[in-house]
């Protein structure tokens, strides 16, 4: 398959009946490994300080499912959080691997880096002889690493470790290392983000990035763009409470500012998501989530200056809705 083949089904296919980015994706890894059976895309995984949150989603994968990938599309060297091995016998297969396969493996960092304190915040080994912090075992694997993956917007952005009054001084990877890095971000992230830019990685390499350095294969369209309540929007029709069927803009929306394909990949085996479950989008794929979102269920207008209306939405015929304009592509 061509690269601009394989882009075009990850942007088109959910809108086709299959609705599924993973089922058309594996057979075409598997096809591309068959011209190369020893390869598998090795991959170094770093849990730094986030709630688990991605590795959970990253579980919840359909189509490949978790021991597809595990078996089929990556060979995972090292994971604080996945691997049974523990203590030392756990670091030593980390400096065996980064020694080995140093300049090929890929670093997944799922976590923002507490930089507060020289990193003490968050460790990922402590054995008798040697600590290391989140903080050092980035700065020493980041510039090993072919590949640099920020999974989830922790890492990628700070995110909620990172919001006010961020005592841990935490920050995204990119704040720290001097290179590129490919921030697949989401509070948590949809699974086939990050399968889906694993495979392009296996297959072509870096895929294109956008601003925020997000694969626009999955961001370069914010959600307001194929919103199912986009008519309403565009007619002036406004819910005025939750379980009202008309556009949220005005009970929070984030969507006109938010870049990700939620409205047609979906969640929960692609099945629904926050608009469709009647919750606004709060922006969680944002490089200012959370504070950029809050307060929640505040129109837009207001959000960026809340001591104006005392806290509360000041119409919901929304002022400002006419002036919203969507910071991805429209
Ligand atoms: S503001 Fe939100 S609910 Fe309204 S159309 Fe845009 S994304 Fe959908």
């Amino acid at each position: 398959m061509q690269k601009e083949d394989f882009v075009k089904l990850c942007r088109t296919l959910s809108i086709s009946q299959d609705h599924t980015l993973s089922a058309q994706v594996l057979p075409v890894v598997q096809k591309y490994r068959n011209n190369l059976p020893d390869y598998k895309l090795p991959v170094i995984w770093l849990e730094t300080n986030d709630s688990g949150d991605n590795n959970i989603a990253f579980m919840n994968t359909t189509y490949p499912y978790l021991g597809q990938v595990l078996t089929d599309m990556i060979d995972l060297l090292y994971s604080n959080t996945f691997m049974a091995a523990q203590g030392k016998e756990a670091l030593y297969k980390l400096d065996q691997a980064a020694n080995r396969l140093s300049g090929k493996f890929t670093l997944v960092v799922e976590g923002a880096i507490p930089t507060g304190e020289n990193g003490l915040y968050t460790m990922i080994a402590r054995t008798e002889n040697r600590n290391i912090t989140a903080l050092e075992a980035v700065l020493w694997l980041g510039p090993l690493a072919q590949n640099v993956i920020a999974l989830g917007t922790c890492a990628s952005f700070g995110g909620v470790s990172a919001a006010r009054p961020n005592i841990t001084g935490s920050v995204g990877i990119s704040s720290i290392l001097q290179r590129e890095v490919i921030n697949v971000s989401g509070c948590p992230v949809n699974p086939d983000w990050f399968v889906g830019t694993l495979a392009h990685l296996l297959m072509y390499g870096r895929p294109e990035l956008d601003s925020l350095g997000r694969p626009t294969l999955f961001y370069g369209f914010t959600v307001h763009r194929h919103c199912q309540r986009r008519s309403y929007f565009d007619s002036g029709q406004f819910a005025e409470k939750l379980g009202d069927v008309e556009c949220m803009f005005s009970l929070g929306c984030m969507g006109p500012r938010t870049g990700a394909d939620c409205p047609y990949r979906q969640w929960i085996n692609h099945v629904s998501w926050p608009v469709k479950a009647n919750t606004p989008c709060i922006g969680c794929t944002n490089k200012d989530f959370p504070d950029g979102s809050s307060p929640f269920f505040t129109p837009l207008p207001e959000k960026s200056s809340p001591a104006n209306n005392d806290g509360q939405p000041e119409s919901p015929a929304l002022k400002g809705a006419e002036n919203v304009t969507e910071e991805n592509n429209v």
